[in-house]
């Protein structure tokens, strides 16, 4: 087990060539004091699992930097709220270098709220606690429900204020992902017709990605083969999202990686009543990123994404178009695909087919009409088929709600016995599927109040604790598993 002073930093993206970065040391806080450590994040690293000792912590709140690391911000463009930024970059986030962890892959390790950078226009390169705790929070809980996500490796508290409406306590997070190139990377090259960058950053996610995918798919059509691993690592990834209730709030460009997992945790949120025209984002007001807009959006994202490789797919542009544009089509499939598997689960089948969609169609819309909590409904539906206990302090009473569910009720058995599904299993099967704890966001939002108002941050440890086996009830935990009271509600997050 190495430290992060003694890890192995490679720095492959640097590699690459000085256009994809600029070199940048973290800024030094006035008094790191450690919030939390991910002791299965780090064993997963391949780094010491131990509570950080003052050299780690030093290097966790960018006071120190690893010997063998050469930390770096990235650059990148991208279209946000539909309109196309030519330069973005990492504002706020300093690269510290990759780590090859237990499966084999490199991961990046990132500092996020570690000071200024060439690309931070008019900000300050700060992040208040509040957003370090909320991404701690619903990141580890996205890995806990099996989404492909970047994860939390530590939270630090940088005694430091920062200055938004009003001044707020600092920190530090540091981010893992698989990698952090966006749609939006390819975008800064592609705009400036940089057609060698374009290709080497290509190049470079193929290796790092999806070098197995195209060799048994796309062997003499590489550019093609990365763009299609990339629609199809975005149509699972939203339709898990969506299985759910996850909305992600700011689905710019430069927020989308072609790793195919989830990343930048701002104004995003589980919604707790289901409405498939839901939006909690503050800055979101057209409701361009609403929850059933999410996989349309996906779409146009990954349109530009092809634009930038557009190029590279075909020698003549009519034949790259006619390429992209198939390609394009196939999410829909896909995502269509995954979404009805992973709903048929949550009604405790094993497989969508002919039969089992219409059951979800009709219990989504039932929710809808009766704003029924998206989470608490599908984990009630174990009690509902057959008295299981489903953990839940106040189960959704749906026989008491409306003569429908127990129609729906009817259809539902009925198909899994036609399935040749006895109900028990159904019930063993739904419990492991659907979630009893999710980040809620009226916790959430406790959590920051208590960690920022009082420097308590047992809520915050709590939820990390609960959040990280999703589908076990435990009574001690009663309190994060029940949906908001309309007091309780809160309708728009930052
Ligand atoms: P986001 O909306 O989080 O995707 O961020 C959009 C862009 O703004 C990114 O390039 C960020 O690096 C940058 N940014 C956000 N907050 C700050 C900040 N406090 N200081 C500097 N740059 C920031
Ligand atoms: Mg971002
Ligand atoms: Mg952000």
């Amino acid at each position: 087990m190495a430290s992060l002073q003694t890890a192995a930093w490679e720095n492959t993206y640097q590699a690459m060539g000085s256009q994809f970065y600029s070199a940048q040391l973290p800024t030094p806080v006035k008094n790191p004091v450690l919030i939390r450590y991910n002791p299965a994040l780090a064993s997963f690293l391949r780094l010491d699992t131990s509570q950080p000792d003052q050299t780690t912590l030093a290097i966790l709140a960018g006071n120190a930097v690893p010997e063998t690391s050469q930390p770096m911000a990235g650059v990148y463009a991208g279209h946000q709220f539909g309109h196309f930024n030519p330069q973005l970059g990492d504002g706020r986030a300093i690269l510290l270098g990759e780590i090859r962890a237990n499966n084999g892959a490199l991961y990046d390790v990132q500092l996020k709220g570690s000071g200024p950078t060439r690309y931070s226009r008019q900000g300050d390169g700060r992040s208040p606690l509040g957003p370090v705790l909320r991404e701690y929070i619903v990141s580890e809980a996205m890995a806990a429900l099996g989404i492909a996500t970047t994860r939390s490796l530590a939270a630090v508290a940088t005694g430091e204020r920062v200055l938004r409406d009003t001044p707020l306590p600092g920190a530090v997070l540091t981010r893992v992902a698989s990698s952090h190139i966006r749609v939006g990377t390819l975008q800064f090259f592609a705009a400036r017709k940089d057609t060698e960058s374009v290709k080497t950053l290509a190049d470079y996610t193929i290796n790092r990605h999806y070098q197995a995918y195209v060799d048994e798919h796309f062997p003499n059509e590489p550019y093609l083969g990365l763009l299609n691993a990339v629609i199809e690592a975005q149509a699972k990834l939203i339709a898990r999202w969506m299985s759910v209730g996850f909305i992600h709030g700011v689905m710019n460009t430069d927020n989308m990686l072609l790793c195919g997992e989830t990343v930048d945790y701002g104004p995003c949120a589980f919604m707790d009543g289901y409405n498939p025209q839901q939006v909690y984002s503050s800055i979101d007001r057209q409701g361009r990123y609403a929850y059933n807009n999410q996989p349309e959006i996906a779409v146009w994202n990954l349109s530009w994404l092809a634009q930038c490789l557009l190029h590279l797919l075909a020698p003549t542009e009519t034949e790259a178009i006619k390429k992209a544009e198939q390609a394009l089509q196939g999410f829909a499939d896909i995502y269509h695909r995954h979404y009805q598997q992973l709903f048929a689960e949550k009604l405790g089948f094993n497989f969508a087919d002919a039969s089992v969609q219409p059951l979800v169609e009709e219990f989504l819309s039932l929710l809808a009409q009766h704003k029924l909590d998206f989470s608490q409904s599908f984990r009630s539906l174990a009690l509902f088929a057959n008295n299981a206990d489903c953990g839940l302090a106040t189960p959704v009473n749906f026989a008491e709600i409306n003569e429908g569910f127990n129609i729906w009720r009817k259809h539902w058995l009925a198909t899994l016995g036609n399935h040749n599904i006895n109900v028990a299993d159904a019930c063993t099967k739904m419990l492991a599927t659907n979630p009893i704890y999710i980040p809620r966001n009226h916790l959430i939002q406790k959590a920051i109040d208590d960690a920022c108002d009082d420097q308590n941050f047992d809520l915050f440890n709590q939820m990390v604790g609960a959040l990280a086996q999703p589908h076990t009830a435990n009574t001690e935990f009663d309190h994060l598993a029940s949906s908001p009271s309309k007091q309780e509600e809160i309708i728009c997050t930052f």
